[in-house]
């Protein structure tokens, strides 16, 4: 009997402390913005009902956060460059002119097995490929690049798991997101946005 109430009080400890990490767990990632406000939440949000056509996918995959043109943006997590680029319109006669994420670059976290993209940058980010950064880093600054909603400037913040990483026959380094499971809601990984 008295064996069973210890078994008991095990598992009540076992069960408050599971609780307790569950709950109060650290964000695995900062807000690449300083003071970000929400624009546009993930997945099928408001916009994408009303403009059914404006993503390729017919989701917004990643969130839109705005802290003002040229903010500095911080790497989520420590991490390195695994690639960036530079996605424009060939002309803008072309359906899907600026259908693109403008400058933008890509960081690979290995501790999380995460990566974080970042879109719509004012400029081209001066970190090369392969940089170790760390949260305290500029990773590039907002802006309004590529086709965005509206006329202001955001972030488009993106999270990837199960990436491929491939070098093209014109030694460019290229990303390939293996599923549509493995674009993450950066909400969900991100603390309490306060705005
Ligand atoms: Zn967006």
């Amino acid at each position: 009997m008295a064996l069973m109430s210890l078994f008991k009080i095990v598992l009540f400890v076992f069960f408050i402390l599971f609780s307790l990490t569950t709950t109060f767990a650290a964000p695995l990632l900062q807000w690449p913005l300083k003071n970000p406000v929400l624009l546009q939440g993930f997945g099928i949000t408001e916009f994408v009902k009303q403009n059914p056509n404006f993503y390729e996918s017919g989701e917004h995959l990643g969130i839109d956060v705005s802290e003002g043109f040229e903010a500095p943006i911080y790497a989520a997590a420590d991490g390195v460059v695994v690639t960036k680029g530079k996605e424009v319109c060939p002309n803008f006669s072309h359906p899907r002119c600026n259908y693109g994420k403008g400058n933008w670059i890509l960081l690979w976290h290995d501790t999380l097995g995460l990566a974080t993209h970042y879109q719509h940058l004012s400029r081209p980010s001066h970190l090369p490929i392969g940089a170790r950064v760390r949260t305290t880093d500029t990773i590039g600054f907002e802006g309004a690049s590529g086709r965005i909603v509206g006329d202001g400037s955001h972030l488009h913040f993106s999270v990837y798991k199960d990436i491929t990483i491939y070098t093209t026959l014109d030694g460019n380094t290229e990303f390939q997101i293996m599923a549509r499971e493995s674009i993450l809601n950066p909400i969900h990984l991100l603390p309490p946005i306060t705005k």
